[in-house]
This record gives structure tokens, C-alpha cells and sequence, in this order.
């Protein structure tokens, strides 16, 4: 059994740990933990209370993948619902589809009868109000938001230190590897778009046969590399868990053009390795760490690479 999960996740890893020592199955255990994280107002990256997109609103992504059968779920740009994950989950129980978006996401949540709610709150509104203020021109201040937010898009500063997602990927008493991942996404992005959260195969992956992989930070980059289903097929080509993140870090390393930032790699084997490499990143990157060998989860600190 393990489980690993960026610094993000912390408030929900006991949750998860005490499932997975009773034996519950790795894709609901990672779920339980993450609905902490989402229903937290203080984490201002993951559910209510985080920062919204130019329009104010929380446009919510989230992911589940079973290992076993390498089925998922995912939703993408979701509003006004408090458990984005459990949603994703549904999407994987209960359709015969992957991924839904914007409004049949909100009807399918309805119709599942997905606990609805206003996850913009106070700092939601305010740190809006504050970014608007900076970057509007007072012309455009009057007339908000019939603008164009295509030129608003290109003034806010890289809201870097803003970034984050949970990610959880685990492995159970049964071998079943499982990942579930859930953000608010980049802070003032566009309406509409979707990071690599809700991407399998970008933002994260889980196979049992071989591991797991999931990813934080420029969803951009990780979607354009297909990051975290590269990492579980360098596992299967027979590289060691440590070479397969570092050749998906070095595919990061080689895109040129486009939005290039920051990205944290957390990956798993199914042997009980672990490892978490973050790229570029503008200060340290903590992540938490569970086998039955330690009592509790362990914070810990990814190793950098910088280029
Ligand atoms: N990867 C997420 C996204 O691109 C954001 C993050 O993890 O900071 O939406």
C-alpha cells in the first residue's frame, strides 16, 4: 500500500490513509481524502473559496482513473457543485464516456443529485476585485464585462505562486493503483479552459499493471506532452521509475514555444516507489508521503531541476 499526494492535499491524507488500512479500495479511499480538500476554503486552488477565472466564476476540473481497468471519469469547467470529484466519479460508474463539460457536466450533476453549491466566497470576490482593478483600464472598467477579454488576458502578471491542484495516487491492500486529481484551475484564465486536471493521460494516469503518474502546475505544457501517460509507459518499456520521470521531465524541458512554467511530476511504481520532481519550479515543492511502515503521512520535499 502507499500513498502520495502533493503538499495541496493535506488536509484529506488522514482521511485516505485511515480507508486505505480498512482495506477500502484505493479509488474511493483518494476520493474521501480529496472532497476535504475541495469542500476547505482555505485552499484557495481546489473548490470553494479559490480564485476564479476572468469572469469571476470557479469553473471547477477534476479526474478519477482505475488502474485495474483503466477506466475514468472526469468533469471540466464545472460550476456550482461542492464535489467535482465525486461527479468524475459518476461520469465513470454511470456513463459509457470519459470526460463531460460546462452544462451537460451540471445537468449530469443534477441529475446524479450532486450536492449543488457557491463555491465563490470572499477570497474568491476579493482577490477578483483586486486582480480586475490592476489590469482594467477604466474604460473598460465601465463597461465590464462587454470587453473584450482577449486583451485582458495578456496583462496579468504570471500568477505562478498561485498555482496548484490536488493529485492523489494510490495503491491498496489488493495492488489497485488509482489517481484522482481536482483544481480550480490557472487563476484568471480564460472561460472555457480546461488545464491538463480533467486530461487523462496529461494531468494524470493510473495503470496496476505498472504504476501511476500525476502532474501540477502549466497544465499546458503537460497536455502538449502527454506527461502523465508517458511516465507509466517508460514504466512499461522497463525504465526504472526514476529514469521514466526524468525522460517525461527532459520531453517538458524540450518544448520551446507556448506557455513554458513550472511543472511537478509525483509518480508511483507498482513495486512501492515513489518519487515527485518538480521543474522550474520559484520555491520548494512539498509532497506527502504514506506506507504502513510510517505511522503517519510524512511531508517531504521533491527533488528540483532547473534549466
Ligand atoms: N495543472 C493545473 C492546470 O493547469 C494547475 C495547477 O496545478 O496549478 O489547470
Amino acid at each position: 500500500m502507499i500513498l502520495l499526494t502533493n503538499y495541496e492535499g493535506r488536509c484529506g491524507v488522514y482521511k485516505t490513509v485511515e480507508l486505505l488500512k480498512n482495506k477500502v479500495n484505493a479509488i474511493r479511499a483518494i476520493i474521501e481524502g480529496i472532497k476535504l480538500v475541495e469542500a476547505n476554503p482555505e485552499i484557495h486552488t481546489v473548490g470553494a473559496n479559490s480564485l476564479p477565472n476572468l469572469l469571476g466564476q470557479l469553473e471547477l476540473d477534476s479526474a478519477v482513473m482505475d488502474g485495474n481497468t483503466r477506466r475514468s471519469g472526469a468533469v471540466g469547467a464545472l460550476k456550482g457543485f461542492k464535489h467535482p470529484v465525486e461527479i468524475a466519479y459518476h461520469v465513470m460508474t454511470d456513463l459509457e464516456h470519459e470526460i463531460l463539460v460546462g452544462a451537460g457536466a451540471e445537468r449530469f450533476a443534477k441529475e446524479i443529485g450532486a450536492e449543488k453549491y457557491i463555491n465563490e466566497m470572499e477570497n474568491t470576490k476579493t482577490a477578483w476585485h483586486e486582480f480586475l482593478d490592476s489590469v482594467l483600464t477604466e474604460e473598460q472598467k465601465q463597461i465590464f464585462p462587454n470587453i473584450r477579454l482577449l486583451d485582458v488576458k495578456a496583462k496579468p502578471k504570471d500568477p505562478d505562486p498561485l498555482f496548484d491542484t490536488t493529485v492523489y495516487l494510490a495503491q491498496d491492500y489488493s495492488g489497485r493503483i488509482a489517481t484522482a486529481t481536482s483544481t480550480s484551475g490557472w487563476p484568471w484564465k480564460y472561460p472555457g479552459r480546461l488545464g491538463d486536471s480533467p486530461i487523462i493521460g496529461a494531468g494524470s494516469y493510473a495503470d496496476s499493471r505498472y504504476g501511476a503518474c500525476a502532474c501540477t502546475h502549466t497544465g499546458e505544457m503537460t497536455i502538449r506532452a502527454g506527461t502523465a501517460r508517458s511516465v507509466v509507459l517508460y514504466l512499461k518499456m522497463g525504465l526504472t521509475l526514476s529514469e521514466a520521470v526524468h525522460e517525461a521531465v527532459m520531453d517538458l524541458v524540450d518544448l520551446k514555444t507556448g506557455f513554458t512554467n513550472a511543472v511537478t511530476i509525483h509518480a508511483i511504481d507498482n513495486k512501492g516507489h515513489y518519487k515527485v520532481v518538480a521543474l522550474n519550479p520559484n520555491k520548494e515543492v512539498k509532497y506527502l508521503i504514506w506506507h504502513p511502515d510510517l505511522d503517519e503521512p510524512k511531508i517531504k520535499l521533491a527533488e528540483i531541476i532547473t534549466t
